[in-house]
């Protein structure tokens, strides 16, 4: 089984674009399965959120992050229950989620 990870975007990944970016290929490449998860985009349609977020990563990662690190949208408020369906062992976000009891790493605000 693989180690699972989610990175949270805005206020995270996007705090920290080359070290949590480059932290996320790293992890993947360690065969850690991470991923983006983010209520990023949350203006837009439900439909239209995830490419919006792909381009965002894009700009603000770089092409190599967002090729290699897949998104997922959700609002913030269903993050524990994601988490908790997509199995994920560590999530990192600027924000403790609420109803998470798994570990959680929060970077401090720049
Ligand atoms: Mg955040």
């Amino acid at each position: 089984m693989a180690l699972k990870i989610a990175i949270d975007l805005d206020g995270t990944a996007f705090a920290w674009p080359n070290e949590l970016g480059r932290l996320a290929v790293t992890l993947q490449d360690a065969l850690a399965d991470v991923f983006f998860l983010t209520a990023a985009a949350g203006e837009l349609p439900p439909s239209e959120r995830p490419a919006e977020v792909e381009r965002r990563v894009s700009q603000r990662l770089g092409c190599a992050v967002s090729v290699k690190i897949p998104v997922v949208c959700c609002e913030e408020r269903e993050k524990a229950q994601k988490l908790r369906d997509l199995g994920v062992h560590i999530v990192i976000d600027d924000r403790p989620i609420e109803g998470w009891n798994g570990l959680q790493l929060v970077p401090l605000k720049k």
